[in-house]
Protein backbone atom coordinates (compact mmCIF):
# COMPACT_ATOMS: atom_id res chain seq x y z
CA UNK A 1 0.00 0.00 0.00
CA UNK A 2 0.94 3.34 -0.74
CA UNK A 3 0.09 6.44 0.60
CA UNK A 4 -1.23 9.33 -1.62
CA UNK A 5 -3.15 12.30 -2.08
CA UNK A 6 -5.49 12.82 -4.85
CA UNK A 7 -6.11 16.37 -6.07
CA UNK A 8 -9.23 17.70 -7.20
CA UNK A 9 -9.33 20.64 -9.39
CA UNK A 10 -12.54 22.21 -11.08
CA UNK A 11 -12.67 25.50 -13.12
CA UNK A 12 -9.23 25.19 -14.60
CA UNK A 13 -10.54 21.99 -16.28
CA UNK A 14 -13.36 24.11 -18.08
CA UNK A 15 -10.28 26.46 -19.60
CA UNK A 16 -10.18 25.22 -23.10
CA UNK A 17 -6.97 25.79 -25.04
CA UNK A 18 -5.26 27.23 -21.55
CA UNK A 19 -5.94 23.32 -20.06
CA UNK A 20 -2.46 22.35 -20.27
CA UNK A 21 -0.90 26.09 -19.06
CA UNK A 22 -3.74 26.02 -16.18
CA UNK A 23 -3.20 22.50 -15.14
CA UNK A 24 1.10 22.96 -15.15
CA UNK A 25 1.11 25.64 -13.00
CA UNK A 26 -1.39 24.34 -11.02
CA UNK A 27 0.97 21.66 -10.43
CA UNK A 28 3.75 23.74 -9.89
CA UNK A 29 1.74 25.42 -6.75
CA UNK A 30 1.15 22.06 -5.53
CA UNK A 31 4.81 21.20 -5.85
CA UNK A 32 6.18 24.66 -4.09
CA UNK A 33 3.34 23.94 -1.19
CA UNK A 34 4.22 19.87 -0.52
CA UNK A 35 7.93 21.12 -0.37
CA UNK A 36 6.94 24.43 2.57
CA UNK A 37 5.29 21.44 4.58
CA UNK A 38 8.53 19.73 4.59
CA UNK A 39 7.62 16.24 3.25
CA UNK A 40 10.82 15.22 1.58
CA UNK A 41 10.73 12.49 -1.22
CA UNK A 42 7.05 13.42 -2.25
CA UNK A 43 6.44 13.29 -5.36
CA UNK A 44 3.83 15.41 -7.34
CA UNK A 45 2.21 13.61 -10.51
CA UNK A 46 -0.83 14.72 -13.10
CA UNK A 47 -2.74 12.87 -14.51
CA UNK A 48 -5.99 13.16 -16.12
CA UNK A 49 -8.41 15.67 -14.27
CA UNK A 50 -6.07 14.80 -11.21
CA UNK A 51 -2.90 15.79 -9.39
CA UNK A 52 -1.27 13.52 -7.57
CA UNK A 53 0.91 13.56 -4.21
CA UNK A 54 2.50 10.71 -3.76
CA UNK A 55 4.29 10.36 0.25
CA UNK A 56 6.84 8.15 0.92
CA UNK A 57 5.51 8.54 5.16
CA UNK A 58 2.68 7.57 6.60
CA UNK A 59 1.03 11.32 8.23
CA UNK A 60 -0.72 13.09 5.67
CA UNK A 61 -1.46 15.98 7.72
CA UNK A 62 1.16 18.63 7.07
CA UNK A 63 0.43 18.37 3.24
CA UNK A 64 -3.46 18.41 2.96
CA UNK A 65 -3.08 21.14 5.47
CA UNK A 66 -1.16 22.76 3.18
CA UNK A 67 -2.79 22.13 0.53
CA UNK A 68 -6.17 23.33 1.57
CA UNK A 69 -4.27 26.77 0.66
CA UNK A 70 -3.52 26.09 -2.63
CA UNK A 71 -5.84 28.24 -5.12
CA UNK A 72 -7.29 25.90 -8.16
CA UNK A 73 -7.79 23.17 -5.45
CA UNK A 74 -11.58 22.03 -4.73
CA UNK A 75 -11.06 19.24 -2.34
CA UNK A 76 -8.68 16.83 -1.56
CA UNK A 77 -8.31 12.88 0.19
CA UNK A 78 -5.51 11.12 1.73
CA UNK A 79 -5.67 7.60 -0.02
CA UNK A 80 -4.23 4.41 0.45
CA UNK A 81 -3.49 3.63 -3.32
CA UNK A 82 -3.34 0.23 -3.95
CA UNK A 83 -3.10 -2.44 -7.43
CA UNK A 84 -6.28 -2.10 -9.17
CA UNK A 85 -7.49 -5.74 -7.87
CA UNK A 86 -10.45 -6.62 -5.74
CA UNK A 87 -8.64 -8.41 -3.44
CA UNK A 88 -5.88 -5.47 -2.98
CA UNK A 89 -8.87 -3.09 -2.74
CA UNK A 90 -10.60 -4.88 -0.53
CA UNK A 91 -7.77 -5.16 1.86
CA UNK A 92 -7.54 -1.41 1.86
CA UNK A 93 -10.76 -0.51 2.36
CA UNK A 94 -10.87 -3.32 5.63
CA UNK A 95 -7.56 -1.38 6.76
CA UNK A 96 -9.75 2.00 6.50
CA UNK A 97 -12.02 0.67 8.48
CA UNK A 98 -10.18 -0.62 11.26
CA UNK A 99 -8.07 2.35 11.46
CA UNK A 100 -10.57 5.23 11.69
CA UNK A 101 -12.79 2.60 14.08
CA UNK A 102 -9.48 2.41 16.10
CA UNK A 103 -9.85 6.26 16.33
CA UNK A 104 -13.28 6.48 17.71
CA UNK A 105 -14.46 6.28 21.05
CA UNK A 106 -18.36 4.93 19.83
CA UNK A 107 -19.04 1.83 19.69
CA UNK A 108 -18.97 -0.12 16.10
CA UNK A 109 -22.40 -1.26 16.64
CA UNK A 110 -23.62 2.38 16.49
CA UNK A 111 -21.67 3.21 13.83
CA UNK A 112 -23.30 3.61 9.93
CA UNK A 113 -20.80 3.19 6.97
CA UNK A 114 -21.75 3.15 3.05
CA UNK A 115 -19.64 2.65 0.59
CA UNK A 116 -19.10 5.00 -3.06
CA UNK A 117 -17.21 3.68 -5.92
CA UNK A 118 -16.17 4.87 -8.83
CA UNK A 119 -14.65 2.66 -11.73
CA UNK A 120 -13.10 5.16 -14.05
CA UNK A 121 -10.63 2.62 -15.43
CA UNK A 122 -12.91 0.41 -18.05
CA UNK A 123 -10.24 -2.90 -17.70
CA UNK A 124 -11.35 -3.66 -14.03
CA UNK A 125 -14.01 -6.00 -14.64
CA UNK A 126 -16.89 -4.86 -11.71
CA UNK A 127 -18.87 -1.89 -12.70
CA UNK A 128 -18.98 0.46 -9.81
CA UNK A 129 -22.26 -0.66 -8.02
CA UNK A 130 -21.28 -3.75 -8.11
CA UNK A 131 -17.89 -2.98 -6.96
CA UNK A 132 -19.55 -1.31 -3.92
CA UNK A 133 -21.80 -3.78 -2.94
CA UNK A 134 -18.96 -6.52 -3.21
CA UNK A 135 -16.98 -4.09 -0.65
CA UNK A 136 -20.25 -3.18 1.41
CA UNK A 137 -19.83 -7.21 2.05
CA UNK A 138 -16.62 -7.57 2.96
CA UNK A 139 -16.71 -4.69 5.44
CA UNK A 140 -19.42 -6.31 7.30
CA UNK A 141 -18.08 -9.89 6.67
CA UNK A 142 -15.42 -8.78 8.81
CA UNK A 143 -17.07 -5.97 11.06
CA UNK A 144 -20.60 -7.45 11.70
CA UNK A 145 -21.22 -4.80 14.45
CA UNK A 146 -21.50 -2.17 11.55
CA UNK A 147 -24.66 -0.64 10.17
CA UNK A 148 -25.27 0.40 6.40
CA UNK A 149 -26.77 3.66 5.68
CA UNK A 150 -26.63 5.08 2.20
CA UNK A 151 -28.41 8.43 3.70
CA UNK A 152 -27.54 8.66 7.39
CA UNK A 153 -23.66 7.40 7.56
CA UNK A 154 -20.74 8.28 9.83
CA UNK A 155 -17.95 7.04 7.31
CA UNK A 156 -18.06 6.69 4.12
CA UNK A 157 -15.96 4.62 2.08
CA UNK A 158 -15.12 5.60 -1.14
CA UNK A 159 -13.14 3.55 -3.45
CA UNK A 160 -11.43 5.07 -7.09
CA UNK A 161 -10.07 3.15 -9.64
CA UNK A 162 -8.14 4.48 -12.72
CA UNK A 163 -5.07 3.94 -14.35
CA UNK A 164 -4.87 0.49 -13.08
CA UNK A 165 -4.67 1.64 -9.44
CA UNK A 166 -7.38 1.79 -6.85
CA UNK A 167 -7.86 4.51 -4.07
CA UNK A 168 -9.29 4.07 -1.11
CA UNK A 169 -10.48 7.00 1.05
CA UNK A 170 -12.74 8.15 3.96
CA UNK A 171 -12.48 11.51 3.80
CA UNK A 172 -12.44 14.49 1.56
CA UNK A 173 -11.23 17.97 2.83
CA UNK A 174 -12.44 21.21 0.83
CA UNK A 175 -9.78 23.22 -1.01
CA UNK A 176 -10.06 27.19 -1.65
CA UNK A 177 -10.95 26.60 -5.33
CA UNK A 178 -10.36 29.79 -7.46
CA UNK A 179 -7.45 29.80 -10.09
CA UNK A 180 -3.94 28.53 -9.31
CA UNK A 181 -1.65 31.58 -8.00
CA UNK A 182 -0.40 33.47 -11.16
CA UNK A 183 -2.74 32.69 -13.83
CA UNK A 184 -4.09 35.77 -14.21
CA UNK A 185 -0.77 37.88 -14.18
CA UNK A 186 0.20 40.53 -12.08
CA UNK A 187 -1.35 43.13 -10.36
CA UNK A 188 -0.49 45.71 -7.19
CA UNK A 189 -2.45 45.74 -3.83
CA UNK A 190 -2.59 48.92 -2.06
CA UNK A 191 -1.78 47.46 1.34
CA UNK A 192 -2.47 49.60 4.62
CA UNK A 193 -2.47 47.82 8.29
CA UNK A 194 -6.07 47.44 8.18
CA UNK A 195 -8.48 44.55 8.40
CA UNK A 196 -9.50 45.28 4.82
CA UNK A 197 -7.04 45.69 1.82
CA UNK A 198 -5.24 42.18 3.11
CA UNK A 199 -8.69 40.41 2.46
CA UNK A 200 -9.19 41.90 -1.18
CA UNK A 201 -5.80 41.28 -1.68
CA UNK A 202 -6.78 37.45 -1.35
CA UNK A 203 -9.67 37.85 -2.96
CA UNK A 204 -7.94 38.60 -6.02
CA UNK A 205 -5.02 35.83 -5.28
CA UNK A 206 -7.74 33.63 -5.61
CA UNK A 207 -8.65 34.88 -9.19
CA UNK A 208 -5.18 34.10 -10.05
CA UNK A 209 -3.83 37.44 -9.54
CA UNK A 210 0.04 37.47 -8.58
CA UNK A 211 0.34 40.55 -5.44
CA UNK A 212 3.21 43.17 -5.39
CA UNK A 213 1.77 44.88 -2.58
CA UNK A 214 2.65 49.00 -2.30
CA UNK A 215 2.43 50.09 1.38
CA UNK A 216 2.71 53.83 2.18
CA UNK A 217 3.77 54.99 5.02
CA UNK A 218 5.20 58.21 7.28
CA UNK A 219 8.49 57.09 9.02
CA UNK A 220 9.29 58.80 11.32
CA UNK A 221 6.00 59.48 11.95
CA UNK A 222 4.74 55.59 11.75
CA UNK A 223 6.79 53.53 13.61
CA UNK A 224 8.93 50.32 12.39
CA UNK A 225 6.36 48.22 14.49
CA UNK A 226 3.89 49.46 11.59
CA UNK A 227 5.93 48.38 8.99
CA UNK A 228 6.71 44.93 10.78
CA UNK A 229 2.97 44.63 10.87
CA UNK A 230 2.28 45.42 7.17
CA UNK A 231 5.23 43.18 6.12
CA UNK A 232 3.52 40.04 8.29
CA UNK A 233 0.76 40.73 6.84
CA UNK A 234 1.89 40.15 3.37
CA UNK A 235 3.52 36.93 4.62
CA UNK A 236 0.52 35.28 5.37
CA UNK A 237 -0.56 36.51 1.72
CA UNK A 238 2.73 34.83 0.63
CA UNK A 239 1.25 31.63 2.71
CA UNK A 240 -1.51 31.07 0.26
CA UNK A 241 0.67 32.00 -2.88
CA UNK A 242 4.31 32.44 -3.08
CA UNK A 243 6.91 34.73 -1.95
CA UNK A 244 6.26 38.13 -3.05
CA UNK A 245 7.78 41.80 -3.51
CA UNK A 246 6.54 44.09 -1.25
CA UNK A 247 7.21 47.59 -1.95
CA UNK A 248 7.35 50.31 0.84
CA UNK A 249 6.75 54.23 -0.70
CA UNK A 250 7.22 57.45 1.75
CA UNK A 251 4.90 59.79 2.10
CA UNK A 252 6.25 61.79 4.61
CA UNK A 253 7.10 64.94 2.21
CA UNK A 254 3.59 65.18 0.29
CA UNK A 255 1.81 64.45 4.08
CA UNK A 256 3.82 67.64 4.88
CA UNK A 257 3.52 69.39 1.91
CA UNK A 258 -0.55 69.04 2.41
CA UNK A 259 -0.47 69.80 5.80
CA UNK A 260 1.04 73.21 4.28
CA UNK A 261 -0.14 74.10 1.24
CA UNK A 262 -4.00 71.85 1.01
CA UNK A 263 -7.03 72.80 2.29
CA UNK A 264 -7.35 70.33 5.20
CA UNK A 265 -10.93 69.14 4.63
CA UNK A 266 -9.49 67.70 1.08
CA UNK A 267 -6.46 65.96 2.78
CA UNK A 268 -7.74 62.84 2.65
CA UNK A 269 -8.95 63.22 -1.13
CA UNK A 270 -5.78 64.72 -2.05
CA UNK A 271 -3.45 62.04 -0.75
CA UNK A 272 -5.37 59.06 -1.84
CA UNK A 273 -5.02 60.78 -5.41
CA UNK A 274 -0.90 60.64 -4.87
CA UNK A 275 -1.36 56.96 -3.46
CA UNK A 276 -3.42 56.02 -6.75
CA UNK A 277 -0.79 57.91 -9.19
CA UNK A 278 2.22 56.55 -7.27
CA UNK A 279 1.10 53.05 -7.19
CA UNK A 280 -0.39 53.33 -10.68
CA UNK A 281 3.64 54.53 -11.76
CA UNK A 282 4.79 51.71 -9.82
CA UNK A 283 2.48 49.14 -11.05
CA UNK A 284 4.00 50.02 -14.96
CA UNK A 285 7.17 49.81 -13.70
CA UNK A 286 6.98 46.14 -13.17
CA UNK A 287 4.75 45.20 -15.65
CA UNK A 288 1.56 44.83 -13.29
CA UNK A 289 -1.93 44.93 -15.34
CA UNK A 290 -4.20 46.31 -12.30
CA UNK A 291 -4.33 48.15 -8.96
CA UNK A 292 -6.53 46.51 -5.91
CA UNK A 293 -7.58 48.39 -3.01
CA UNK A 294 -9.85 46.97 0.31
CA UNK A 295 -12.49 49.93 -0.45
CA UNK A 296 -16.22 48.89 0.47
CA UNK A 297 -19.15 51.39 -0.70
CA UNK A 298 -19.79 53.94 1.77
CA UNK A 299 -17.79 52.35 4.62
CA UNK A 300 -15.86 55.66 5.75
CA UNK A 301 -15.70 58.94 4.71
CA UNK A 302 -13.28 59.03 1.79
CA UNK A 303 -15.28 55.81 0.66
CA UNK A 304 -17.89 57.51 -0.83
CA UNK A 305 -19.32 57.34 -4.55
CA UNK A 306 -18.27 60.75 -5.00
CA UNK A 307 -15.24 60.46 -3.32
CA UNK A 308 -13.99 57.16 -4.87
CA UNK A 309 -15.05 59.49 -8.44
CA UNK A 310 -12.85 62.61 -7.33
CA UNK A 311 -10.08 59.55 -6.24
CA UNK A 312 -9.98 57.47 -9.24
CA UNK A 313 -9.80 60.17 -11.98
CA UNK A 314 -5.70 60.21 -11.90
CA UNK A 315 -5.31 56.93 -13.13
CA UNK A 316 -6.33 54.85 -15.93
CA UNK A 317 -5.18 51.44 -14.73
CA UNK A 318 -8.24 49.05 -13.78
CA UNK A 319 -8.62 49.43 -9.98
CA UNK A 320 -10.24 46.85 -8.60
CA UNK A 321 -12.47 46.24 -5.42
CA UNK A 322 -13.19 43.44 -4.37
CA UNK A 323 -14.70 44.11 -1.05
CA UNK A 324 -17.01 46.80 -2.82
CA UNK A 325 -20.21 45.21 -1.75
CA UNK A 326 -19.64 43.64 1.13
CA UNK A 327 -20.44 44.05 4.90
CA UNK A 328 -17.23 44.83 7.67
CA UNK A 329 -18.68 41.83 9.43
CA UNK A 330 -18.12 39.75 6.30
CA UNK A 331 -14.81 41.04 5.75
CA UNK A 332 -13.93 40.31 9.84
CA UNK A 333 -15.31 36.86 8.97
CA UNK A 334 -12.84 36.69 5.83
CA UNK A 335 -9.97 37.68 7.75
CA UNK A 336 -10.46 35.40 10.33
CA UNK A 337 -10.83 32.44 7.81
CA UNK A 338 -7.45 33.89 5.81
CA UNK A 339 -5.70 34.46 9.20
CA UNK A 340 -4.98 37.93 8.42
CA UNK A 341 -7.36 39.43 11.61
CA UNK A 342 -5.37 39.16 14.66
CA UNK A 343 -2.53 41.11 13.11
CA UNK A 344 -4.66 43.80 11.72
CA UNK A 345 -6.30 44.77 14.65
CA UNK A 346 -2.92 45.21 16.41
CA UNK A 347 -2.93 49.24 17.03
CA UNK A 348 -0.32 50.79 15.05
CA UNK A 349 -0.14 54.04 12.97
CA UNK A 350 -1.00 53.81 9.54
CA UNK A 351 0.10 56.94 7.19
CA UNK A 352 -4.07 58.05 6.96
CA UNK A 353 -4.09 57.82 10.86
CA UNK A 354 -1.93 60.26 11.21
CA UNK A 355 -3.23 64.34 10.23
CA UNK A 356 -6.52 63.40 10.43
CA UNK A 357 -9.00 65.89 9.31
CA UNK A 358 -11.47 67.56 11.45
CA UNK A 359 -13.66 68.07 8.93
CA UNK A 360 -12.88 65.69 5.95
CA UNK A 361 -15.03 66.41 2.64
CA UNK A 362 -17.27 63.07 2.07
CA UNK A 363 -18.17 64.27 -1.35
CA UNK A 364 -15.53 66.18 -2.77
CA UNK A 365 -15.60 67.33 -6.23
CA UNK A 366 -13.39 67.23 -8.77
CA UNK A 367 -12.50 70.89 -9.40
CA UNK A 368 -12.00 70.97 -5.58
CA UNK A 369 -9.37 68.77 -5.95
CA UNK A 370 -7.87 70.40 -8.85
CA UNK A 371 -7.59 73.58 -7.24
CA UNK A 372 -6.20 72.20 -3.98
CA UNK A 373 -3.26 70.92 -6.40
CA UNK A 374 -2.77 73.30 -8.57
CA UNK A 375 -0.38 74.69 -5.96
CA UNK A 376 1.71 71.90 -5.62
CA UNK A 377 4.84 69.93 -7.25
CA UNK A 378 2.28 67.24 -8.08
CA UNK A 379 5.89 65.70 -10.33
CA UNK A 380 8.44 66.44 -8.06
CA UNK A 381 6.48 65.12 -5.04
CA UNK A 382 5.74 61.69 -7.48
CA UNK A 383 8.97 61.22 -8.65
CA UNK A 384 10.81 61.94 -5.07
CA UNK A 385 8.49 59.18 -3.81
CA UNK A 386 9.29 56.83 -6.44
CA UNK A 387 12.94 57.56 -6.13
CA UNK A 388 12.83 56.46 -2.52
CA UNK A 389 10.79 52.80 -2.77
CA UNK A 390 12.49 50.11 -0.84
CA UNK A 391 10.85 46.86 -2.03
CA UNK A 392 11.46 44.00 0.72
CA UNK A 393 11.21 40.01 -0.62
CA UNK A 394 8.50 38.53 2.42
CA UNK A 395 8.14 34.46 2.67
CA UNK A 396 5.67 32.30 3.58
CA UNK A 397 6.06 31.23 7.22
CA UNK A 398 8.81 33.99 8.67
CA UNK A 399 7.64 36.45 11.28
CA UNK A 400 8.69 39.11 12.77
CA UNK A 401 7.61 38.28 16.35
CA UNK A 402 5.13 40.72 16.62
CA UNK A 403 2.13 38.25 17.29
CA UNK A 404 4.88 35.50 18.96
CA UNK A 405 6.05 33.72 15.73
CA UNK A 406 2.45 34.22 14.21
CA UNK A 407 2.28 33.05 10.81
CA UNK A 408 -1.25 33.30 10.19
CA UNK A 409 -2.49 29.49 10.15
P1 LIG B 1 -8.07 48.99 5.36
O1 LIG B 1 -8.68 48.17 6.46
O2 LIG B 1 -7.66 48.16 4.19
O3 LIG B 1 -7.01 49.95 5.85
P2 LIG B 1 -10.04 50.99 5.59
O4 LIG B 1 -11.43 50.57 5.75
O5 LIG B 1 -9.28 51.39 6.81
O6 LIG B 1 -9.24 49.86 4.80
P3 LIG B 1 -9.09 53.32 4.27
O7 LIG B 1 -8.11 53.42 5.36
O8 LIG B 1 -9.92 54.47 3.89
O9 LIG B 1 -10.09 52.15 4.53
O10 LIG B 1 -8.33 52.80 2.98
C1 LIG B 1 -8.98 52.38 1.82
C2 LIG B 1 -8.02 51.59 0.98
O11 LIG B 1 -6.91 52.41 0.57
C3 LIG B 1 -7.37 50.46 1.76
O12 LIG B 1 -8.18 49.30 1.76
C4 LIG B 1 -6.08 50.26 0.99
O13 LIG B 1 -6.29 49.49 -0.19
C5 LIG B 1 -5.70 51.68 0.60
N1 LIG B 1 -4.80 52.23 1.62
C6 LIG B 1 -5.11 52.97 2.70
N2 LIG B 1 -4.01 53.29 3.41
C7 LIG B 1 -2.96 52.72 2.78
C8 LIG B 1 -1.56 52.65 3.02
N3 LIG B 1 -1.01 53.21 4.06
N4 LIG B 1 -0.80 51.96 2.14
C9 LIG B 1 -1.34 51.35 1.08
N5 LIG B 1 -2.65 51.37 0.80
C10 LIG B 1 -3.47 52.04 1.63
MG1 LIG C 1 -7.16 51.88 6.80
Amino acid sequence: MAHVILVRYGEIALKGKNRHEFEDLLRDRIRSAVQEAASPGARVEKAYGRIFVHLPVGDPGPVAARLQRVFGVVSLSPAQSVPATLEDVTTAAVAAMEHTLAGRSIEPASVAFRVTANRADKQFPLASMDLAMQLGGALLDRFPQLKVSLKAFDVEVSVEIRDGRGYVFLETLPGPGGLPYGASGRGCLLLSGGIDSPVAGWMVMKRGVKLEPIHFHSFPFTSERARDKVLDLARVLAGWGAPMKVHLVSLTEIQKTLRQHCPEPLHITVLRRFMLRIAERLARSIHGLALITGESIGQVASQTLESALTINEVTNYPVFRPLAGMDKSQVMDLARQIGTYDLSILPYDDCCTLFVPRNPRTRPKPEEAHAAEQHLDVEGLIERALAGVETVVVKPGESSGLLGGYTGL
